[in-house]
């Protein structure tokens, strides 16, 4: 659907059609700051996006325009709904309107995809590959580990090695790990304790 590069080899002009979609490699660069900023929700319903299917939505309707300002999460059924709600339409613009405001009032640059990313980006994608790291490497030697246990760990390896790492924000890096599209799981162990396994296919 929207695989940049394979839509890059047959074009004449490849760097004309990179800009057109948003590139799997934006993806992981913003998911992290998303989901630090907006929580790992649904823009319109708010509803939580693990284990549903969900999208990177152009908050201005322009699938052009990728910079990160333009871009949330939302469920698939918002996005089916959107092109015909003018209420959705709504929150959308205000949405952007307030990512702008955040990215004018810090002063930094407003093209994300530019060589010098910018610095919250890169510490919430440090923090982010942190947890990614963290779990890969518990899940690998012990096939599991508590959701709760790997919260505080994971917090506390983010403040170590980054200075930075609340708990909420590490929350919503660990359900965006575990959601549909992530390479982990939660599962109920016997005890009834929500675990977080590879998910079937990783
Ligand atoms: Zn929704």
């Amino acid at each position: 659907m929207d695989n940049a590069d394979s839509a890059s080899v047959s074009c004449p002009n490849p760097r004309v059609i990179m800009n057109i979609q948003l590139s799997d490699k934006l993806k992981r660069d913003y998911l992290p700051d998303i989901v630090f900023n907006d929580g790992f929700v649904c823009l319109y319903c708010e509803i939580s996006l693990v284990g549903i299917k969900y999208v990177y939505e152009h908050l201005d309707d322009d699938p052009t325009n990728n910079i990160r300002e333009n871009i949330a999460l939302s469920c698939q059924s918002c996005n089916n709904k959107k092109p015909s709600s003018t209420t959705m339409k709504q929150i959308a613009l205000t949405k952007k309107a307030e990512n702008e405001k955040r990215n004018y009032t810090r002063g930094r640059a407003r093209e994300v995809a530019s060589p010098s990313l910018k610095p919250e980006l890169d510490i919430n994608q440090t923090n982010f590959d942190i947890a990614s790291q963290y779990l890969s490497e518990v899940v690998a030697t012990d096939g599991c580990i508590e959701f709760k246990t790997a919260l505080d760990s994971i917090t506390m390896r983010c403040k170590t090695q980054t200075g930075t790492g609340s708990q909420t924000a590490v929350r919503r890096y660990l359900d965006a790990l575990v959601s549909s599209e992530g390479k982990f799981m939660v599962v109920q162990n016997s005890e009834k304790r929500r675990v977080i396994v590879l998910r079937e296919g990783n």
